[in-house]
């Protein structure tokens, strides 16, 4: 199988263009007909000569996503399920800018993008890794989903001006270059980001280039169910990316409750890892924490989550747990959410509560493709 052009880096197209004998401003060009006209065949690739194009469909592949469902409309949170080139299906959701969420200033939007299809991990509440995991997605398969969305909505933006024109109107597609949609990234979705660490960072690098997707690297926040060896190997990368740690509970107990992952990482060593990324990166992590009815929400717990909160320096995110059809969690009362939130404040933890209605659409990750996969299974 061949290796996709975008899940190269600008210096290896380079070195390859240099073996073709290709001057250096090809790759500038190739570069933005992929990261900036969003194309999604050689052939459209006008100013690269016919030769250079037949080179480089004969050593790389240009695979794009299929979107094969589309939940949510514009202006409120909207989920994309993908087909991948091997039938797989992925998802992505994309979120309208939520200044508050990550302390990120934000006029634009987030995505959340998935990195391996299903997941191995296990968490009792998550839909994800209901049928574990199937395999990790390669850095095109990750860059393609922020890609992707820019190509719909720039197809969806061309065909409203269309509609208000007469309709013999072309428009050039470079007259509608609209700015990028996207400009937050939170790697949230489907999959343990850490655990497909390679193919990750190289996306996140094509995503965060100049050249690429061009994210800031202080607007890419990783998310993790606490896989410690790699907290300590990226505090080590050059990035600023941004660490949110899937905690769920403040004690080894109720973690382990929830998160099989606490019985190889408990939180002592976990916390460890923190402190070492904090030493490292100087930045302020965030705690991700559910709040899942009888397992995690008595208010007793906010005083373990207070203490780790303080101690390394982290913003606590409370999100009213989302139910997942077949599990038997589910979400406290509000009541229950705001005097936990209140507990937290009171002891001076920055922490913030998503209160969004709607959550039948904004439902965590992994629903959306759990669903389609078994309907599909049915038809079968
Ligand atoms: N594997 C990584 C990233 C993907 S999960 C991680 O666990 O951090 C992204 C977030 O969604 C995690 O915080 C996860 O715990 C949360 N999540 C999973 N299922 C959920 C549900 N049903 N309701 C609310 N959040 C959920
Ligand atoms: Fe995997 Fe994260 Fe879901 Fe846990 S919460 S099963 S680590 S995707």
């Amino acid at each position: 199988m061949l290796t996709d052009i975008k899940s190269l880096l600008r210096e290896e197209l380079e070195a390859q263009f240099k073996t073709w004998e290709q001057p250096v401003y090809r790759v500038t060009q190739l570069l933005e007909w992929l990261y900036v006209r969003h194309v999604t065949t050689w052939d459209a690739m006008t100013n690269l000569p016919k030769k250079l194009r037949m080179q480089l469909s004969e050593s790389y592949s240009l695979q794009s996503l299929e979107l094969v469902r589309k939940q949510g409309s514009r202006d409120i949170t909207q989920k994309f399920l993908w087909k991948l080139a091997d039938g797989a299906f992925i998802e992505s959701v994309l979120i309208p800018a939520n200044p508050a969420l990550y302390g990120e200033a934000s006029d634009r939007h987030t995505l959340c993008v998935s990195t391996q299809v299903g997941c191995a991990y296990g968490c009792k509440f998550c839909a994800s890794g209901l049928d574990g995991w199937k395999r990790n997605l390669a850095p095109n398969e990750i860059v393609e989903q922020v890609l992707a969305i820019e190509r719909w909505n720039e197809t969806s933006a061309e065909r409203e001006v269309r509609s208000a024109e007469s309709p013999k109107d072309s428009i050039p597609h470079s007259a509608l270059a609209a700015p990028r949609l996207i400009n937050n990234l939170v790697i949230m979705g489907m999959g343990e980001p850490l655990a497909n660490y390679e193919n990750l960072l190289k996306a996140l690098r094509i995503l965060n280039a100049p050249w690429g997707g061009g994210i800031g690297a202080r607007k890419i926040t990783i998310s993790t169910s606490g896989l410690v060896p790699q907290i300590r190997r990226l505090a080590d990368e050059p990035e600023q990316f941004r660490l949110a740690i899937s905690l769920h509970g403040a004690t080894d107990e109720v973690r382990q409750r929830i998160m099989p992952v606490n019985r190889k990482y408990p939180l002592k060593e976990l916390t460890a890892a923190l402190e070492y990324y904090q030493a490292q990166k100087d930045r302020m992590i965030t705690f991700e924490y559910i709040l899942i009815k009888g397992v995690n929400d008595a208010i007793e717990q906010t005083h373990p989550l207070g203490a780790l909160a303080r101690h390394l320096r982290a913003k606590v995110n409370l999100i009213p747990y989302n139910k997942v059809e077949g599990l038997k969690w589910e979400r406290p009362g509000e009541e229950v959410c705001e005097d936990f939130l209140a507990a937290l404040e009171k002891q001076r933890i920055p922490a913030t509560l998503r209160r969004e209605k709607g959550h039948d659409i904004d439902a965590a990750c992994g629903q959306l493709r759990l669903k389609t996969e078994r309907e599909f299974a049915k038809t079968e």
